[in-house]
């Protein structure tokens, strides 16, 4: 018997925290998935081998024929390669996730992060247009909110103000979005994400960072006074709200929107420090520092919206989903 595909989906970014349970999700629910990854240095490339390692390894233990699932190494920002990859596959949809994330590096280096933020998301809009794929979904960002006064923070608040390069480049995102579905008629979901940890979670991040510190008996930079807030979203959540933007943008024509994909409850630093010490039975040494320029002092997000249109549904409680974290982390350590 032949294999049956659902419907064939580039996610970019595909070997990194999100891109790799989103590609389990796809394969599981019957898509053939192509992953283009760079496997750049932002963290240790290995880790990015070994996401998708596990992908495969996911393949094989679930009967799923290899073929469902294409690995092309290459840099968003060459539209030489991209349209190679294109040309051999018929695309029904992009899940544009690649990019150079975090806040703090993005102040060192805004030029690097302009270039692939921004240029490669125009490459892959450009890939939209002259391939006439029309369902596209991009990872925008909670940092766009910038120090946003109003909470919870939703769609229709202005976000002119961000305050970090990574912040304006996945705000210039959303726009350069907005004008190819307007231009071209793509169906866009611009998809903010707000703080998602889990399993594989990036290790600059401050769960897994905190985590691996306080395991190794070093002491934790505990910026402000620790009522700085996120809103802190599971990986499994994210990944439900992605998967529905991706059959709602392809439902039908005319479609751009923005969603908040948030847990909408805020986790002060305090508390996320005193849960992880609870869940590894170990006490944190903090270094106290100043707030660091770049950083917000709250995200909180309205996720009506993305409720009632994709039927996003949030379920994971935080104490429950750092558990799930720190049982993947003694898995992992070396
Ligand atoms: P990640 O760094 O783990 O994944 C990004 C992947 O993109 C990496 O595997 C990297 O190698 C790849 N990549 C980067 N530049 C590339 C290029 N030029 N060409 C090809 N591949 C390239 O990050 P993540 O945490 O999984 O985030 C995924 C997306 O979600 C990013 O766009 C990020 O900005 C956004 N986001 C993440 C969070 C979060 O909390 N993790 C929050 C808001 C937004």
């Amino acid at each position: 018997m032949g294999v049956i595909i659902l419907s064939t989906i580039v996610v970019t970014g595909g070997a990194g925290f999100i891109g790799s349970h989103l590609c389990e999700a796809l394969l599981r629910r019957g898509d053939k998935v192509i992953n283009i990854d760079n496997f750049n240095d932002f963290y240790d490339p290995q880790i990015k081998k070994d996401n998708v390692k596990e992908t495969i390894e996911y393949i094989k233990k679930n009967n799923i024929a290899p073929s469902m699932y294409i690995v092309k190494e290459g840099d968003i920002r060459d539209l030489e390669f991209l349209r190679s990859v294109f040309e051999e596959h018929a695309v029904d949809a992009i899940v544009h996730l690649a990019a150079y994330a975090g806040v703090r590096p993005s102040i060192q280096n805004p030029v690097l992060y302009t270039s692939v933020n921004i240029n490669g998301t125009v490459n892959m809009l450009e890939i939209c247009k002259e391939f006439s794929i029309k369902n596209f979904v991009f990872a925008s960002s909670s940092s766009v909110y910038g120090n946003n006064k109003k909470v919870p923070f939703s769609e229709d608040d202005i976000v002119d103000y961000p305050i970090s390069p990574y912040a304006a480049t996945k705000k210039a995102g959303e726009l350069m979005c907005h004008t190819y579905h307007t231009l071209y008629d793509i169906n866009v979901a611009c998809l903010r994400f707000f703080t998602v940890y889990g399993p594989r979670q990036r290790p600059d991040l401050a769960i897994h960072k905190f985590t691996r510190l306080i395991t190794e008996g070093k002491s934790i930079p505990y910026y402000g006074d620790g009522t700085t807030e996120r809103d802190y979203t599971y990986i499994d959540d994210i990944i439900d709200g992605i998967t529905k933007a991706i059959s709602w943008a392809g439902e039908g024509n005319g479609k751009f929107e923005v969603f908040n994909l948030g847990e909408s409850n805020t986790i002060s630093l305090s508390r996320m420090v005193k849960t992880i010490q609870e869940t590894t039975g170990k006490k944190a040494n903090l270094d106290r520092l100043p707030m660091q320029p770049g950083d917000v002092d709250r995200t909180n997000a309205d996720i009506t919206k993305a409720k009632q249109i994709l039927g996003y549904n949030p379920t994971m409680d935080f104490e429950e989903g750092i558990k799930k974290f720190a049982n993947w982390f003694y898995k992992n350590k070396t």
